[in-house]
């Protein structure tokens, strides 16, 4: 084919150490696409590429693309599935780029090109850096080795590990993407990310360092007012541990002094006065250790070391696969068949037509791909597509590499065996199934073709003082996500309108006066099937009947009598809908396909918008 020519000569091709040597040779800037031989070269670029080489034009921007299993060089780029960019000027590393995002590839293109042709043609300084992803792995190996020889240990090395929170401020300014797209770029590696809302209890016992210091409880409340974004990051690094790292990144605690004296930090970026400063880190490596167990307590040594192929496999993950319409029509049975014989449970499954706008938005990437967009907009559109959520160990690898390369031609050559040769369509340039590309990107597409609902949970008055945390806490381990918490004295007007389909009953007012007899905790909770799977923790009403028909409920164990039942729960989509404005206001939704065709809303989103539109209390 003439586009096979024409990419060929767009990217020079490396395939060994001698290559190599060449390539770093070449005067100007070049970029390299990392990639590994099973999954052959990003091809989601390619398109961007050219079209930046048409409109620079320039002698000096070479592109290439270099296997990592044979270039000695690459050594430590093995075995990793995500995209990587390598930008080289006079044979140095001067920028690395991990994932194929479209934008910022070429921002960075056009950057790293100025700054070499400033070297070369006004002898400015080169600023060469160094990748994590080479360096000191060895190092970090051995240590994972080590603290795995011992039994026992259930969170990770604190040295390789450090807590970091997106703090409510910059996620109610809508920052959070874009700080998380820094840390990314800066070399951290995010193991475990989470949006939760921090109750004031556990925002005092996390801070409880700070206790006897002026402000705590301003801090306190803040931390607790709005989601935050928990991550935990690692950094594969020569000598100082990941904690001092992030904490150098984030930059002092006092946003005026970061200002100052470190422009570039979080901190001075998206900090206002104390104790709005954006970010977290611990203090150190002990700090972390603490942190840690305090905020992923689930968390297991063996997602500390992502990178490593053995760790990968043990984790257990959800991924996306996409059947496309030809395959999802003729071939499913066989499909399934091998996906039950590698271990991959199926999780949720579903069939949609999907209309162009939908492809648009679930491939962003590919949109501007000239090359390849038509013809999968054409597969995609053609007919039902069915999505599946695989779970089991490694769940994002193992399906990629059941997969095989994107590029049909090459998986009947390389791999025959693989699901997209077996399943390839005689003369359709598409291959005929999808898979994620990593366990952050598979959370984004499940939750397009799955969105989640959302329904609002109460804890009442009875149950709020004792029995708040323990029910918390089974709301998370229930994989909801408390997308927003309000702990809230209702007014009667409030508590009126809210059990509103109760008036008239014999007990209504009995029921608003309890109801505003103390504060309530109100929780927006997201989840997919979350208005049915809450009511089944809840258990019935009746706290006699909970206990004979489902003891381990929280109303079996919590409620007083059947007035005094402990906890709340909207019973329909449409009530949830309802009663979540009555007391969030317009917390508005996000575009995902719905079951309905509607929208639903990211918990991040929400929260965005929670200060508009609060009830009157
Ligand atoms: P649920 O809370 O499970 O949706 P209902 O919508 O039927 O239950 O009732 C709303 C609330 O009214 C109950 O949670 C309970 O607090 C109260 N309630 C229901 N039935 C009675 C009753 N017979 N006597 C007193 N209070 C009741
Ligand atoms: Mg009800």
């Amino acid at each position: 084919m003439a586009g096979k020519k024409k990419e060929a000569s767009l990217q020079v091709s490396v395939t060994n150490q001698e290559q190599w040597e060449e390539m770093l040779a070449t005067k100007g800037l070049t970029v390299v696409d990392v990639y590994q031989q099973w999954c052959g070269p990003c091809r989601a670029v390619v398109s961007l590429l050219r079209k930046i080489k048409n409109e620079l034009g320039d002698e000096l921007l070479h592109f290439s693309t270099a296997e990592a299993d044979s270039i000695d060089a690459l050594e430590h780029y093995r075995g990793k599935c995500e995209p990587t960019f390598l930008f080289y000027g006079g044979g140095e590393l001067v920028a690395v780029l991990r994932g194929a995002k479209a934008p910022l590839l070429q921002k960075m293109i056009v950057d790293e090109l100025s700054k070499e042709k400033l070297v070369l043609e006004q002898g400015g300084e080169r600023k060469a850096i160094k990748d994590y992803g080479l360096l000191g792995e060895d190092k970090e190996e051995e240590e994972e080795t080590q603290a795995g020889d011992e039994e026992g240990i259930s969170v990770p090395d604190s040295k390789s590990c450090t807590v970091a929170i997106i703090k409510p401020d910059a996620v109610a300014h809508g920052k959070a993407n874009e700080i998380i797209m820094k840390i990314q770029d800066a070399g951290f590696e995010i193991l475990a990310h989470e949006e939760r809302t921090l109750t004031e209890t556990e925002a005092r016992d996390f801070y409880l360092h700070k206790a006897a210091e002026a402000g705590f409880d301003d801090l306190v409340r803040f931390m607790s007012s709005g989601p935050s974004h928990v991550l935990l990051l690692s950094r594969v690094e020569g000598s100082a541990t990941v904690a001092e790292a992030w904490r150098d990144f984030i930059g002092p605690a006092d946003v005026e002094e970061a200002k100052r004296e470190k422009p570039e930090s979080l901190r001075a970026q998206y900090g206002a006065r104390a104790p709005f400063n954006a970010v977290h880190g611990s203090e150190d490596a002990e700090h972390a250790g603490r942190e840690l167990a305090f905020l992923f307590p689930g968390f297991s040594r063996t997602a500390s070391s992502r990178t490593e192929p053995a760790a990968e496999e043990e984790r257990v993950e959800r991924t996306l696969a996409l059947i496309r319409p030809r395959a999802a029509r003729e071939n499913r049975d066989e499909i399934f068949a091998r996906i039950h014989e590698c271990g991959l449970a199926v999780a949720l499954q579903r069939e949609v037509t999907l209309t162009e706008e939908q492809v648009r938005r679930f491939y962003p990437q590919h949109v501007e791909q000239d090359l390849v967009f038509p013809a999968l907009l054409q597969s995609m559109t053609s007919g039902p597509v069915l999505a599946v959520v695989l779970v089991g160990t490694g769940a994002v690898v193992r399906w990629k590499n059941m997969l095989g390369p994107w590029d049909v031609d090459r998986a009947r050559e390389e791999s025959p065996d693989c699901l997209r040769a077996q399943f390839a369509v005689e003369n359709q340039p598409n291959n005929q199934l999808h898979g994620s590309d990593s366990p952050e990107e598979a959370e984004r597409e499940i939750n397009f073709f799955f969105p989640r609902q959302r329904t609002l949970a109460v804890i009442k008055p009875n149950a709020v003082e004792e029995h708040k945390d323990t029910i918390l806490k089974e709301i998370r381990d229930g994989g909801f996500c408390v997308a927003h918490l309000k702990e809230l004295l209702l007014s009667r007007q409030t508590a009126e309108e809210f059990y509103g389909e109760q008036r008239g009953k014999p007990f209504f007012n009995q029921l608003v006066e309890f109801m505003c007899s103390g504060p309530c905790l109100v929780l927006l909770l997201t989840k997919e099937n979350a208005v049915e799977d809450w009511r089944a923790m809840m258990g019935p009403a009746d706290p006699g009947r909970a206990k004979e028909a489902s003891p381990d409920s929280l109303r079996a164990r919590f409620a007083s009598d059947i007035l005094r039942n402990a906890v709340h729960g909207s019973s329909s989509e449409q009530q949830a809908e309802e009663k979540i404005h009555l007391i969030f206001g317009d917390v508005c939704p996000e575009a995902a396909i719905g079951s309905d065709g509607e929208a639903d809303a990211t918990a991040s989103e929400k929260a965005e918008n929670s200060e508009d539109g609060k009830p009157e209390l």
